[in-house]
C-alpha cells in the first residue's frame, strides 16, 4: 500500500481562505476587524522568523496585526504591564507571547497573565482546564490543526484507536484530549513507555510529537493507519553538498521515517508541508473565534474543535 499524502500546505491555504472570507463578512456586517497582538522578547532568529510569518499572514486574511518587540533584558514587570495593556485593549482579540522566553522570565506566570478569552495559543491554565473537561476553550494551534486534518480525512473519528507519542503541554496532552473529545480510544506514549513499537502497531491513528528525527519506522505502523507527523527536526543532508562556509547542508525531517511509513500507512502528513503550515492557519482561526466570542457573534463554523 502507498499512503495518501495529507497535504497540510493546501489544507492550511483553505483554512486561511475560510478565515479571510469570514473576516470580510464580519467587517462588512459589524465593522469589527479582528486583531492579533504578538509579543517577542529578544532576538532569537527562529522566533523572529515565526513572528514575521504570523504578522504577514494575519494581515493577508484582513486582520490587524500588532507586533511588540521587546529588548532581551525586558523585566518581568514590564512584560506583565504590556500584557495588562493588551488585555484591556478592545482592538486586540488575540494575544500570543512567542516562546521560548529568555531564562530570567517566568513563562507560566506570563502565559497565565493573558486574558484566557484572548489566549489564542490555548496555553493558559483556564483553557487547559476547560479543554480537559470538554468545555468551550481556546485550543492550542498545532493539535487543532492535526484534528482538522484528521476530521477532514476520516469524517468521524469515533471508536478509533489513537496513539499520541509525546506528552508535552503544547502538543501531546492537548492532542490526546481532542482525540478523546472525538471519542477515540487514546493512548499517550512517552519516553518511559514499554514496547513502543507494539503500542504504535495497535493504532488506527498515530500522532508523533517527539522531536527525534525519523524515530518511528514503517514497521511500527499498522497497515492502513493514518499518521500525523508533528516533529520538525533538522538533519545533515550531505547529498545536498556544502554551504559557503564549508558546513554540510541540512534538511527538515519529521519524527516518522516517511519513506518506510508511506509504504504501510493509509494516509500520512509529510515534513515539511504537513502539520507545520496548519499551525499558523489555526492561530488565525483562533483569533477570529476569539473576536466573535468577545462580540457575542456566532462562531465561525469548522474552525474550532
Ligand atoms: P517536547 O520535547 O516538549 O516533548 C517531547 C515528548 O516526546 C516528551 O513527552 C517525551 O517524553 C517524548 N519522547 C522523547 N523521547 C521519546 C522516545 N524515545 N520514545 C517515546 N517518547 C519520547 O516536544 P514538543 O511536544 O514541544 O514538540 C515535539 C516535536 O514537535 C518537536 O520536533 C517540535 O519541533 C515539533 N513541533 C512542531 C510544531 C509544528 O507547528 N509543526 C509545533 C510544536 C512542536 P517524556 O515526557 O517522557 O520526556
Amino acid at each position: 500500500m502507498v499512503a495518501q499524502v495529507i497535504d497540510g500546505k493546501a489544507f492550511a491555504a483553505k483554512v486561511r481562505a475560510q478565515v479571510a472570507d469570514q473576516v470580510a463578512k464580519l467587517k462588512e456586517q459589524s465593522g469589527i476587524t479582528p486583531g492579533l497582538a504578538v509579543v517577542l522578547v529578544g532576538e532569537d532568529p527562529a522566533s523572529q522568523v515565526y513572528v514575521r510569518s504570523k504578522g504577514k499572514q494575519t494581515v493577508e486574511v484582513g486582520m490587524n496585526s500588532y507586533e511588540h518587540k521587546l529588548e532581551v533584558d525586558t523585566s518581568q514587570a514590564d512584560l506583565l504591564a504590556l500584557i495588562d495593556q493588551l488585555n484591556a485593549d478592545p482592538a486586540v482579540h488575540g494575544i500570543l507571547v512567542q516562546l521560548p522566553l529568555p531564562k530570567h522570565l517566568n513563562e507560566d506566570l506570563v502565559i497565565n497573565a493573558i486574558d484566557p478569552a484572548k489566549d489564542v495559543d490555548g496555553f493558559h491554565i483556564s483553557n487547559v482546564g476547560l479543554l480537559g473537561t470538554g468545555q468551550k476553550s481556546m485550543v492550542p494551534c498545532t493539535p487543532l490543526g492535526c484534528l482538522m486534518m484528521l476530521r477532514d480525512h476520516h469524517g468521524s473519528l469515533s471508536g478509533m484507536d489513537a496513539v499520541v507519542i509525546g506528552r508535552s503541554n503544547i502538543v501531546g496532552k492537548p492532542m490526546a484530549q481532542l482525540l478523546l473529545g472525538d471519542s477515540c480510544t487514546v493512548t499517550i506514549a512517552h519516553s518511559r513507555t514499554k514496547d513502543l513499537p507494539d503500542v504504535v502497531r495497535r493504532a488506527d491513528i498515530v500522532v508523533a510529537a517527539v522531536g527525534r528525527a525519523e524515530m518511528v519506522p514503517g514497521a511500527w505502523i499498522k497497515p492502513g493507519a493514518t499518521v500525523i507527523d508533528v516533529g520538525i527536526n533538522r538533519i545533515d543532508a550531505p547529498e545536498k553538498g556544502t554551504n559557503e562556509d564549508g558546513s554540510v547542508k541540512t534538511r527538515l525531517v519529521g519524527d516518522v521515517d516517511y519513506a518506510s511509513a508511506a509504504q504501510t500507512a493509509g494516509a500520512i502528513t509529510p515534513v515539511p508541508g504537513g502539520v507545520g503550515p496548519m499551525t499558523i492557519a489555526c492561530l488565525l482561526a483562533n483569533t477570529l473565534t476569539a473576536c466573535c466570542r468577545a462580540n457575542k457573534l456566532p462562531e465561525p463554523k469548522g474552525l474550532t474543535a
